[in-house]
C-alpha cells in the first residue's frame, strides 16, 4: 500500500487527490490535510459569497472525500504541528497544495496606515476566514479605492457596492453583511496601473458590474484606444474591453459609482494616522507594455484602500521558496516532495486550471513511485499517533459534515449557511 499526504484542501489539493486515487486505485490511500477543521480552502474563503454556482464545485470535492481511498484530516498545520520531514517519514510522497494566501505588497509609503487592507484580508473578512473575521474594515467614509485590474479587484468592488437585497442567497457572513449594509461608501475607484487593453478581468465578472441595483460603473472614454485596436485582442479580452466600452455609455444615475481609473499607479497613501487619500501617478505604456510614470500626480480620496495585486504562498520551514512560491521543477520540489496549484505555479488561472495541474503533478508522483509497489510507511495511522502525542485532535470528513449541518441550521432565510468564523466554534460544534 502507498500512502500520500496532500497538504491543503482547496481545488488543487482535491484535484490532485482525485488524480492519485484514479492512478493508484485500491493500492494507495490519500490523506488531504488542512490547517483548519473544515475543508475547501479557496472555495470557502476566497470565492465570492455571491458566486454560489462557483462554490458548488465543492460538491465534486465531496465525492472525492467520500471515496474509499481518500480521507480528510483537518485541524493540522504543517510546519507548526508536524514538519514536512515528519510527514515524509509517514508518507510515500507529500504534495503541497497550500495555495497563495498572502497579499503581495505595493511597497509604497503609507501602505501600513489603518484603512489599507490586502484583498486576502478583505475577502477573508467577508468570507469568514478565522484570521480576518475581525478585520473591521472602515466603511464609514464615502470613498474607497481598490488597487489592481484583475478579477479579485472586481470581486472587492462589487461586494462593496451591493445592497443587502443583492446578497440574498449568498453565504456572506453576518458581520460583513451588517457592516456593508451600514456602509457610507458611495464611490469606489478601481485603479489600474495600465490601460483597458491590459486588464486581467474576465467578461462574466466584468459584466456583473453593469447590472447592479444601486451602483453604476463609470469610465472615461478617453482611456480607450481607437475601437479598431480591439480587433487583434484575444476573444475573451476583446469581450471584456467591449463591456468596458459599453460602461462608458451608461448614465451615472445610481447612488453608488464604481469608477475605473486607468493609467493610474499608486505612489503613496496619506492621511492623519489613517488612510484618507491615495496619491496616484499618471502612466503611459512603454515599448514593452509596462506602466511608466509620467511624473504627473493627483489624489483620490479613500478612507478604505483594498490592494488586489496578487498573492504569495506561505513559506514552510525547510522547503525551498522563492518569488512567492515553492521552488519546483514541473511540480517536483525534491525527493518525494511535490507542489501543485498556486503553491507550484503562482496565483493565476481559474479554479478549473487546477484540474490539469493536479493531474500533471499526480503523473509525476506515479512516475517516481510506480503503482503496485509498496513504500512500507504507516500513513495516517503513524501521523495520528504523532499528533496524539502532541495533544492535537484532528478532524475528519464526518466531523466536517456535522459542522456543515450546524452552519446550515443557523443560516439566514434564503442563505445556504451562516459560517462559524472562529476555530473554537467549529470545534464546539463537534462537542470539543
Ligand atoms: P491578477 O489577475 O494577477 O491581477 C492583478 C492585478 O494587479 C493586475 O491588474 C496587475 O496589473 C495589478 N498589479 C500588480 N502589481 C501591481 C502594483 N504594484 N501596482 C498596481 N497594480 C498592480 O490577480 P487577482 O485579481 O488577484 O486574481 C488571481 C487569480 O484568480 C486570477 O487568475 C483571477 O482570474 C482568478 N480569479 C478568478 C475569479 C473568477 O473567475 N470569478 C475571481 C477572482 C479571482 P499588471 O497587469 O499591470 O501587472
Amino acid at each position: 500500500m502507498r500512502h500520500f499526504a496532500v497538504v491543503g484542501s482547496g481545488p488543487a489539493g482535491f484535484y490532485t487527490a482525485e488524480a492519485l486515487e484514479k492512478a493508484y486505485g485500491e493500492t494507495a490511500r490519500v490523506d488531504i490535510l488542512d490547517r483548519y477543521p473544515v475543508p475547501y480552502g479557496l472555495i470557502r474563503f476566497g470565492v465570492a459569497p455571491d458566486h454560489q454556482s462557483l462554490k458548488a464545485v465543492s460538491k465534486r470535492y465531496d465525492k472525492v472525500a467520500e471515496s474509499a481511498g481518500v480521507d480528510f484530516i483537518g485541524n493540522v498545520s504543517v510546519g507548526r504541528d508536524v514538519s514536512v520531514a515528519e510527514l515524509l517519514d509517514h508518507y510515500d510522497a507529500v504534495i503541497l497544495a497550500t495555495g497563495a494566501p498572502h497579499d503581495r505588497k505595493l511597497g509604497i509609503p503609507g501602505e501600513d496606515l489603518p484603512g489599507v487592507v490586502g484583498s486576502a484580508e478583505f475577502v477573508g473578512w467577508y468570507n469568514g476566514h478565522p484570521e480576518f473575521a475581525h478585520l473591521d474594515p472602515p466603511v464609514a467614509g464615502g470613498h474607497a479605492a481598490v488597487v489592481g485590474a484583475g478579477n479579485v479587484a472586481l470581486d472587492c468592488a462589487r461586494i462593496l457596492s451591493k445592497t443587502a437585497h443583492e446578497f440574498e442567497g449568498s453565504d456572506i457572513v453576518g458581520h460583513a453583511l451588517d457592516a456593508l449594509d451600514k456602509s457610507a461608501i458611495r464611490t469606489i475607484t478601481i485603479l489600474g496601473r495600465r490601460g483597458p487593453h491590459q486588464i486581467a478581468m474576465t467578461p462574466k465578472e466584468l459584466g456583473e458590474l453593469g447590472h447592479l441595483e444601486a451602483a453604476v460603473p463609470v469610465i472615461d472614454p478617453a482611456d480607450f484606444p481607437p475601437v479598431e485596436a480591439d480587433e487583434p485582442l484575444d476573444p475573451g479580452l476583446r469581450k471584456s474591453v467591449g463591456l468596458l466600452r459599453g460602461f462608458a455609455d451608461l448614465e451615472p444615475d445610481k447612488a453608488k459609482r464604481i469608477i475605473f481609473d486607468f493609467f493610474a499607479k499608486p505612489v503613496a497613501i496619506e492621511g492623519d494616522g489613517k488612510a484618507e487619500r491615495i496619491i496616484v501617478e499618471r502612466t503611459v505604456l512603454d515599448d514593452r507594455g509596462a506602466a511608466r510614470g509620467t511624473g504627473e500626480t493627483y489624489e483620490v480620496p479613500a478612507s478604505l484602500v483594498v490592494t488586489a495585486i496578487g498573492y504569495s504562498t506561505s513559506p514552510i520551514p525547510d522547503v525551498p521558496f522563492e518569488g512567492g512560491k515553492f521552488v519546483n521543477n514541473g511540480g517536483r520540489i525534491g525527493d518525494r516532495l511535490f507542489a501543485v496549484g498556486w503553491a507550484r505555479r503562482g496565483p493565476t488561472g481559474t479554479i478549473g486550471t487546477n484540474r490539469p495541474d493536479g493531474y500533471e503533478v499526480a503523473d509525476q508522483v506515479v512516475a517516481a513511485l510506480p503503482a503496485g509497489t509498496s513504500g512500507g510507511r504507516a500513513g495516517a495511522e503513524g501521523l495520528k499517533r504523532l499528533l496524539e502525542q502532541r495533544g492535537i485532535m484532528p478532524t475528519d470528513y464526518d466531523d466536517w459534515r456535522k459542522i456543515e449541518e450546524t452552519e446550515t441550521s443557523r443560516a439566514r432565510p434564503g442563505s445556504p449557511r451562516e459560517k462559524f468564523v472562529r476555530v473554537e466554534d467549529w470545534l464546539r460544534a463537534l462537542g470539543r
